[in-house]
Formats: structure tokens, C-alpha cells, sequence
């Protein structure tokens, strides 16, 4: 799940739905969603909530035992949101800094 966290400064955080634990490394975790591998079933226009978890166990036992077979690298999760919500990256990131510890 996605959430903001208060560390004295807020920051956006993304938690692991099988350990709750912060991921921390995007090369180490995955996103699914809620969607049969099953094109017949699919509908344009169907939303589904993006689910988080660390690769290994976590993704193991919840998202491949349960059937969930759709999901992508995590590293991709912020390219295709910046892209699709027109991000001017430069900008945003400038704006961003004034308000972050990094
Ligand atoms: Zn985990």
C-alpha cells in the first residue's frame, strides 16, 4: 500500500501487502493487480488497485499462490505514473526538494 509517513518531514512511502514492511529498493519488489490472466475477461476500462510486494517470499506466497499472475517490475510503477500524469519532471522535482530531507 501507498501511504505518507511523518519522520519529521512527510514522505511518500510504499509498504509490502504481504509483510507490511517499507520497501525500500524498487529493483528488490513487484506490483500486481487483481485480474485474472484470462484476456476473454477483460473489459477496457476495467480498474484494478495496485497491490506491493518485495520479491521472494512475499510475492511467492501471496501473489503467485493466490493466482494473481499480472504484475510488473516495480522499478516501471513510477515511469508509467509520471507519464501518464504529464509530470514535468525537472519542475516537480525542484518543487519536490524544498520540502524533502534528500
Ligand atoms: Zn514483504
Amino acid at each position: 500500500m501507498i501511504q505518507i509517513v511523518n519522520d519529521g518531514v512527510y514522505r511518500v512511502a510504499l509498504f509490502c501487502d504481504a509483510c507490511n514492511n517499507e520497501i525500500t529498493n524498487a529493483e528488490l519488489a513487484l506490483y500486481t493487480w487483481d485480474e485474472e490472466d484470462q484476456e476473454e475477461r477483460r473489459k477496457k476500462g476495467d480498474r484494478f488497485t495496485p497491490h506491493f510486494y518485495h520479491k521472494g517470499p512475499c510475492a511467492e506466497s501471496t501473489v503467485f499462490n493466490n493466482q494473481l499472475p499480472l504484475w510488473d517490475e516495480l522499478s516501471r510503477f513510477p515511469v508509467y505514473l509520471v507519464a501518464n500524469l504529464k509530470v514535468d519532471w525537472k519542475r516537480a522535482r525542484e518543487s519536490a526538494r524544498e520540502m524533502a530531507s534528500w
